[in-house]
């Protein structure tokens, strides 16, 4: 048994409702109650209101004519006759019975089964009042004592036939039947096309989100209606096109990244070749392919580290930020670099004023500072300077890396924090570079809440401005809690 219902339990959680036999079935419950309502409500409150005006009416014909006979000291057919001829009633039926309940006076055949019974409780001193309604009119009674002196003569039994009243109702429940018969089809065709068009819309989302589901970004909804299905569509649109964007980026990345990849790669391979296919080479020419290998194998790595910090950064992973002196990053950069700087033959000039901190991570600033510095030293020509300022601003804190190098052509500065730009390929290559030291300076100080601007110095040159919102007092007190060991 139990095996049973949880069978049954689990097809039933199987069993799909759509959305528009919901809508239908719910909204349909609702409406054939209210037309039930509608309905039955008006009918049953008039017939009450009919069998109380009744109730009083014949109660007070009962009431005339008990009384009346009550004066008789002995009910007789004659008297009984006379009396009501008297009183010129105008009812269906009246009937007057001795206190035995023999019939003494009636002026028609009797007409409800419920007679006797109703003349029975009359003798035992209790007034009785029926009414039903009979489909065509108001069938109405009512007995009552006939008492002289504390002593019941006998009963009177008065019937009441308003065909008239019955027909007021049957006509008012036929009206209503028809007018609700009218508004139920209307309202539930109304409903049914109404659930129809808005399952069918839904039907077409849900059939989109599938296509996409399957990689097909290409699907776009036309937009129709001004509905909250029409500004999911609008969403579900805006959704699609992010991602062809992020899956033409992604496929552009890869393909960037593997031709990246190949060159040194190639190169190493040919190096390693002529070192193999060449059987008497000599020691230095062997030292010299053996370098660029060497070379080649560094590039290679930077360039996989650089590849791995932006999947990183794109990873959106959580970050362990803690309050980070910028001067100290910069410093022990500026350390790093100044082999480089010597070498190529330009003056590193750093200005680093007032005490200030950011929320970020040591590891990220050193990337930034370091990038914007090596490409300073790298863009620069024998005897130019590479100028480092960092200060504080209001709420901000400025890095400025600013050189009299080539400088970058306007038309390139939008484009020159996208992955894998470079400005002058053969030059970028030849320093070593991919054109993604500026995508991670990018992302990265976007991930400290920054922004990073480039623009040409004149006469020549690039200044790089890098802004990270500075860290208040208060929460730099918070952010040392934080990372308390
Ligand atoms: P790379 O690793 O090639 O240097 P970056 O992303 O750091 O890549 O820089 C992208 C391109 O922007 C470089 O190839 C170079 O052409 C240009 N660039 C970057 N910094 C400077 C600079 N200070 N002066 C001139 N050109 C620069």
């Amino acid at each position: 048994m139990t095996a049973f219902r949880s069978k049954l339990a689990g097809r039933l959680a199987r069993v799909r409702v759509g959305v528009q036999a919901q809508l239908f079935g719910a909204l349909g419950l609702i409406l054939a109650v209210f037309l039930v309502v509608v309905n039955t409500y008006p009918v049953i409150q008039s017939r009450n209101v009919v069998f109380t005006s009744k109730q009083s009416a014949l109660a007070s014909q009962a009431s005339v004519m008990s009384t009346t006979l009550g004066g008789l000291e002995t009910l007789t057919g004659d008297g009984v006759g006379q009396i009501i001829g008297l009183l010129d009633v105008d009812l269906a039926y009246v009937a007057v019975t001795d206190a035995q309940g023999e019939p003494l006076y009636s002026t028609d055949e009797p007409r409800m089964d419920s007679q006797n019974a109703d003349i029975a409780r009359a003798l035992e001193g209790k007034d009785v009042f029926r009414s039903r309604y009979t489909g065509d009119a108001f069938c109405s009674s009512m007995a009552m004592p006939v008492r002289s002196r504390g002593v019941t003569l006998g009963a009177v039994y008065l019937l009441d036939y308003d065909a008239e009243r019955g027909a007021f109702v049957r006509t008012l429940a036929g009206h209503l039947r028809l007018y609700s018969l009218g508004i139920g089809l209307l309202a539930f065709g109304t409903l049914y096309l109404l659930s129809r068009a808005l399952t069918a819309r839904i039907r077409e989302l849900s059939e989109a989100v599938r296509v996409v589901g399957e990689g097909d970004y290409n699907y776009s909804f036309p937009p129709r209606g001004r509905d909250e299905l029409t500004e999911l569509a609008a969403d579900f649109n805006t959704l699609t096109q992010r991602l062809r964007e992020t899956d033409q980026a992604r496929r552009r990345f890869v393909a960037d990244a593997s031709h990246e990849l190949k060159t040194p790669l190639a190169s190493i391979r040919l190096l390693a070749d002529s070192v193999c296919q060449s059987e008497h080479m000599d020691e230095a020419t062997m030292r010299e392919f053996a370098g660029d290998i060497s070379c080649e194998a560094e590039r290679l790595q930077r360039l996989t580290e650089k590849l791995l910090s932006l999947t990183r950064l794109d990873s959106a992973a959580s970050v362990d930020f803690h309050a980070v002196d910028p001067a100290v990053v910069v410093n022990r950069a500026l350390t790093l670099l100044r082999p480089l700087a010597q070498s190529s033959g330009v003056r590193l000039n750093a200005e680093l004023s007032g005490s200030c901190r950011i929320r970020a991570t040591e590891d990220g600033l050193h990337q930034i500072v370091f990038n914007l510095v090596e490409n300073a030293i790298k863009y620069n020509t024998p005897g130019g300077q590479a100028r480092i300022r960092l200060y504080a601003a209001g709420d901000r804190v400025c890095l400025v890396v600013e050189d009299d190098g080539i400088g970058i052509p306007p038309e390139d500065l939008p484009h020159i924090f996208s992955r894998f730009y470079r400005v002058d390929k053969a030059r970028s290559r030849a320093t070593g570079g991919a054109g993604l030291g500026l995508s991670i300076v990018h992302d990265t100080v976007q991930q400290f809440g920054g922004t990073v601007t480039a623009e040409a110095r004149t006469p020549h040159g690039t200044c790089f401005t890098v802004r990270f919102p500075r860290l208040r007092p208060e929460e730099d007190v918070n952010t040392e809690k934080e990372n308390l060991p």
